[in-house]
């Protein structure tokens, strides 16, 4: 983007000059210390096959692992990657992803599509830009998978109530995927998202919602 290369790089959280995010922010940035839930990845008291989170709702994915909580710089940082259109954000974002992270199994990268009603308003769409910056490092194949798709009953629905009933549509099916998105919040859009693919799923997201106990 021409408009990135016009405008002076400075870190997002401190202002200071350089890079999008400075090395010292990037260290400083939250982790998600173990132990986790083996399957949704929200931090547990000792290491748990599901969490009372992952108990409670229906998952169709294998595993879901973040680089960060989603606390409020963190909340900071997506807001200007998402709605400030910093697309060198997204690299920043996977660079710490893969940095925290083990390289997944799978046949293939894909991400979360936008919704059916916000696409045309955003014009670029993070979760896509963070797949295929991971599957570059990870050196695997990134693929659109999925469309979100109108469901009759979403209809009349809220955009809230909407996103927490999405609905998936796969245009192909494989074995195994890596499915990117940038923040996994209660894990509803994962989960049909996955069940539309079909086969084994990890999810891996920049961020993670973290309830307080
Ligand atoms: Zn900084
Ligand atoms: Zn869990």
């Amino acid at each position: 983007m021409l408009l990135d290369l016009l405008l002076p790089r400075r870190c997002v959280a401190c202002g200071g000059g350089g890079s999008l995010l400075c090395a010292a922010c990037c260290t400083a940035l939250p982790t998600l210390t173990p132990p986790l839930c083996a399957l949704c990845g929200a931090p547990v008291s000792w290491p748990v096959e599901r969490s009372p989170e992952s108990v409670a709702r229906r998952i169709a994915f294998a595993s879901a692992r973040a680089a960060v909580p989603y606390d409020d710089e963190v909340r900071r940082f997506v807001h200007r990657w998402k709605e400030g259109g910093l697309r060198g954000l997204a690299a920043v974002a996977a660079e710490v992803v893969a940095d925290r992270l083990p390289r997944p199994d799978a046949d293939v990268v894909t991400f979360v599509p936008p919704d059916v009603w916000r696409s045309r308003r955003r014009g670029h769409h993070p979760a896509e830009q963070l797949a295929r910056a991971l599957a570059e490092r990870w050196r695997l194949p990134c693929a659109g998978l999925l469309h979100a798709t109108a469901d009759r009953r979403q209809r009349g629905l809220s955009r809230a109530d909407r996103q927490s009933n999405p609905t998936f549509r796969a245009v192909a099916t494989v074995p195994s995927a890596v499915l990117v998105d940038d923040v996994y919040t209660t894990g509803a859009t994962a989960d049909a998202a996955a069940r539309a693919l079909g086969g084994r799923v990890e999810v891996v997201t920049f961020a993670r919602a973290v309830r307080r106990a």
